[in-house]
């Protein structure tokens, strides 16, 4: 397999934008990599700009639920499009998508859209720090919630100390109100409790996939949801990753717990640039022009990101199976390359939540940041590369998750687990 155009293509983006990338993760720097540049997608396939083709299971990072180039989504972008790109004034298209969102979660009455994850997480948090009128916020380490000042906090020792900046030009003075907590631990978030009575909100990925997938403990959650309760904070569940991911009805619907605030995006926009943040309606009227909270977007609410988000969403509505069907492929796909693994003499830990799989190369079950972080990492970017060489394209780093789209099948699984039967033998000879 040559990747020579995509060298040459790297090298030459690297002249002109930062690390080649715009986003820092493209970059395959954590597997020592150079990342290859896509021309087109088709269904569950990549193709790169040198002709070869993987088997696609980052689905650009989570939106693309239906593989690439979905008919009904791609018809009505382009439908879309010829109307307009933007008119900064209301549509239709905004309530009828926002209709569909609050359809599927309990815990929604009213929705605001915005143009990315990170903006919807950054003004959820605003919202929550004017609905409680306190200024500390507490997250839990390996959670990602975007790239907003407060949020960018390091994975710190122990629970409970304050955060310090993970990001140069991030002022400490910024992150002084962010306190950090254990995930799947409650007596790091009691500890924070403890420290603090000005906690305006937890925030937290109840299937965290950004630290690879680690999906929080039922028990945990519920312990969680009685602590907020108790001290008067709400409970936020960024599922911006998980939303339409994990459960068609939201991590609520799984685990029991319901959140104040849920934060969406990925998915819901179909593969176009769109976050939204939603909420009982008693939080939502903070919000301005409603209530006194503001939150703004020259391109929020777009027409075509709308009308991209509502054919993905509506598509998901007509076949509400297709999560527990994915989910199949996913628990077929990891069991299967499990168990080539072992047989290697390898350890795997595996784990799935609708169509989001992830694994470890770690002796022991992961729970949080720090069990992530005793994996494997060299043997993880051996197996990226040499898979990556059989033609599957899988998340360049072992902090991620991978995802099933509709568009692969079982045939393709299979094609994966003997790659992976392949690769491991491979591994371990040399
Ligand atoms: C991707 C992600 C974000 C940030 O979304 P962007 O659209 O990249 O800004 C926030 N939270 C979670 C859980 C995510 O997975």
């Amino acid at each position: 397999m040559s990747i020579d155009a995509s060298l040459k293509a790297f090298e030459e983006a690297e002249n002109l934008i930062p690390g080649g990338v715009n986003s820092p993760v493209r970059a395959f720097k954590s597997v020592g990599g150079t990342p290859i540049f896509i021309t087109e997608g088709e269904g569950a396939y990549l193709k790169d700009i040198d002709g070869n083709k993987y088997v696609d299971y980052v689905q650009s990072w989570g939106p693309l639920l239906f593989g690439h180039r979905d008919e009904t989504i791609e018809a009505a972008v382009i439908e879309a499009v010829k109307h307009g790109l933007s008119f900064g004034a209301p549509t239709v298209a905004e309530t009828e998508l926002a209709e569909l969102v609050v359809s599927y979660f309990d815990s929604i009455d009213k929705v605001r859209f915005v143009s990315s994850g990170t903006e919807a997480v950054m003004s959820a948090i605003r919202l929550a720090r004017g609905f409680t009128g306190r200024d500390d916020i507490v997250k839990f380490t390996g959670c990602y919630h975007g790239h907003s000042d407060a949020l960018l906090v390091e994975a710190g020792s122990g629970a409970a100390t304050f955060g310090n900046p993970s990001s140069p030009g991030v002022p400490a003075d910024f992150t002084k109100h962010t306190l950090l907590a254990t995930y799947n631990d409650i007596e790091s978030v009691k500890k924070c409790f403890a420290d603090s009575d000005n906690i305006a909100c937890v925030i937290i990925e109840p299937i965290a996939g950004n630290m690879g997938l680690v999906p929080a403990d039922k028990e945990f959650l519920v312990q969680l949801r009685e602590l907020c309760d108790a001290n008067g904070t709400l409970l936020i569940f960024d599922e911006v990753m998980s939303g339409f991911r994990g459960s068609i009805n939201g991590a609520e619907s799984i685990t029991g717990t319901k959140p104040d605030i849920v934060t969406l995006g990925k998915v819901i926009g179909g593969g176009m640039p769109v976050g939204a943040f939603g909420a009982r309606a008693e939080i939502m009227s903070m919000l301005s022009p409603e209530g006194p909270v503001y939150q703004a977007g020259t391109l929020s609410g777009n027409p075509v990101a709308m009308a991209a988000g509502y054919a993905a969403l509506s598509k998901l509505k007509q076949n509400a199976q297709v999560l527990s069907v994915l989910n199949a492929r996913a628990l077929r796909l990891v069991q299967g390359m499990q168990k080539e693994a072992h047989s290697c003499g390898i350890t795997m830990q595996i784990d799935t939540r609708g169509s989001m799989f992830g694994f470890f190369f770690n002796e022991k079950p992961v729970k949080n940041f720090e069990d992530a972080t005793h994996s494997d990492a060299e043997l993880f970017a051996k197996f990226h590369a040499a898979m990556l060489e059989e033609g599957f394209y899988f998340a360049c780093s072992l902090y991620e998750t991978g995802f099933i789209s509709t568009a692969v099948t079982d045939e393709m699984i299979e094609d994966t687990i003997k790659a992976s039967a392949k690769v491991f033998k491979a591994i371990t000879n040399g």
